[in-house]
């Protein structure tokens, strides 16, 4: 399967971060160096068309002093028109100290005397070379024409900045077309890298995806030694050993389910054991009974005094007997698994049915029953029915005078717990634990009963998965708690 990690195209993935990071830092580098360049090219080539016009104008001067001595026209114009050849020289010019222009490389304007502010202001400084103006596209130096520092003129050259101009234009494209190639390159390289740092990465998500749909049998093939390597390996290695663990778990499981069916099964046996003995037993157990019975109506004062005596046992036993017998049989009936489905009781309903049920023992007892609401729990009703009725029922019998009954629901996690509260006989901590066991009990027989009960109440909260405990003290009343499992809300 074809893990799909491509979702959204703004989603970050690690092959678009690089993507992005070595091409950006590629650009800012390249438009640091472009601008770098082209700054540093175009500095030069201004300071260089400076320094040249300065030197001409320096020069010009030199060369033209003779001829300004011998007001020669012809030869100041022969001067100046020698630098006309000069592509890089827009014009030249020489003027007498007050700017009237004795030569220019455009004959037009000699005879006409400098007008604009710059030269005229130049023409009241002191006498040295300097640069007059610097504009885009024009520079212009002046040098004094002197004899012995006596001042007899100006000589001025012009520099055309325009070629310079092109040439900067012409480096700056080609650092852009560079940058542009080197952007792509990097580009290129992080598609490359990222190809080859999220290939294993790839490989590992389709594992982890290929785990989480519970197939441990295909390992990450490794592709790459770096840490994400070594993280596969790892990973591997988890998996190899989830697998082992959870083929244990399955036997381990198996072999709980073959346990757990033989206990039910020998439960069952035990059960179905139980409830044919107790039932097959009543039937012989009848006889005996009858016949006692009628030994003692036809005999009774017919033989000695003894012989009565031993008949009453015989009687007072098969009546013992019948009952454990009868209370036998009604255990193997709680214990028997229903088939019913569990489902949400009102233990309120399942209480005030086990009240019906105890009717004639509270109205003769005057039994006082309080209670609050009662909650819902997973159950079958007849099993609430019959704890609260065994629990009831012994809080009556085990009373003193007047039996007060309370009983409440308090929340415990997953669980409701019961408690029956009663002002009876109590119990010794001793036997606390000891009640709960089928027969076993703590008051001998001026109390009728069987043992019985007690042990019905843990049967069927153990198979609820709650409990059943008791907390008491002799003479001072009986608290049982049991827990039941609490219905969804
Ligand atoms: P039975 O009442 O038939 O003897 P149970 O299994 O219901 O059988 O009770 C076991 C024993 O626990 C009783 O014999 C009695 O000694 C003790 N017992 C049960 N409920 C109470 C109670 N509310 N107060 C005092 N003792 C109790």
């Amino acid at each position: 399967m074809k893990l799909k990690l491509s979702g959204s195209l703004l989603r970050p993935t690690i092959r678009k971060e690089l993507i992005f990071g070595v091409t950006s830092v590629h650009a800012v580098l390249m438009l640091i160096f472009i601008v770098g360049l082209v700054t540093r090219q175009h500095s030069f080539l201004l300071e260089r068309a400076r320094e040249r016009t300065l030197h001409q104008a320096e020069l010009l001067a030199a060369s033209a002093a003779p001829q300004i001595i011998s007001k020669d026209l012809a030869g100041l114009s022969e001067v100046v028109d020698s630098l006309s050849r000069d592509p890089t020289v827009r014009f030249a010019m020489l003027t007498d100290v007050r700017g009237l222009i004795l030569g220019h490389t455009d004959p037009k304007h000699s005879g006409e005397y400098l007008r604009d502010e710059i030269s005229r202001r130049q023409l009241s400084q002191p006498a040295r070379s300097s640069i007059v103006y610097q504009g885009r596209d024009m520079v212009e130096s002046v040098a004094p024409v002197s004899i012995e520092n006596t001042v007899l003129g100006w000589a001025w050259v012009a520099a055309d900045l325009r070629e310079n101009n092109q040439q900067v234009a012409a480096v700056t494209r080609a650092g852009i077309l560079n940058a542009c190639l080197a952007v792509a390159a990097g580009m290129l390289f992080a598609l490359l890298l990222a190809a080859s740092l999220t290939r294993q990465l790839r490989l590992l998500l389709e594992g982890a995806d290929r785990m989480a749909h519970d197939n441990f049998d295909q390992p990450v093939p490794l592709v790459s030694s770096n840490e994400v390597g070594v993280l596969t390996r790892a990973f591997n290695r988890a998996m190899r050993k989830l697998r082992s663990d959870r083929a244990a778990i399955e036997k381990a499981h198996a072999e709980l389910q073959a346990a757990n069916q033989a206990i039910q099964h020998a439960n069952d046996n035990l059960r179905e054991f139980a409830h044919v003995a107790s039932h097959d037993l009543q039937e012989p157990l009848r006889s005996v009974a009858g016949f006692s019975e009628l030994l003692r109506r036809r005999y009774k004062g017919k033989l000695d005094d003894q012989a009565d005596e031993f008949i009453e046992f015989i009687n007072a036993g098969t009546i013992r007997m019948q009952n454990l017998i009868r209370a036998l049989l009604e255990y193997s009936r709680a214990t028997a698994s229903g088939a019913d489905p569990i489902q949400p009781v009102d233990s309120g309903a399942a209480l005030r049915i086990a009240l019906d049920n105890l009717n004639t023992a509270i109205h003769s007892t005057g039994a006082s029953i309080q209670t609050l609401d009662l909650p819902t729990v997973k159950a079958h009703e007849i099993a609430v029915v019959q704890l609260f009725q065994n629990l009831i029922s012994n809080a009556i019998k085990y009373s003193k005078d007047h039996p007060l009954i309370q009983i409440s629901a308090e929340r415990d996690q997953a669980y409701w717990k019961f408690s029956v509260a009663d002002n009876g006989i109590g119990i010794d901590p001793h036997d606390q634990e000891l009640i709960f066991h089928i027969f076993k009990r703590a008051h001998g027989d001026q109390y009728p009963g069987s043992g019985i009960g007690l042990a019905i109440c843990s049967r069927i909260v153990e198979r609820y998965g709650g409990r059943i405990w008791v907390e008491a003290a002799p003479g001072q009343g009986s608290t049982f708690y049991f827990s039941l499992p609490a219905a969804p809300e």
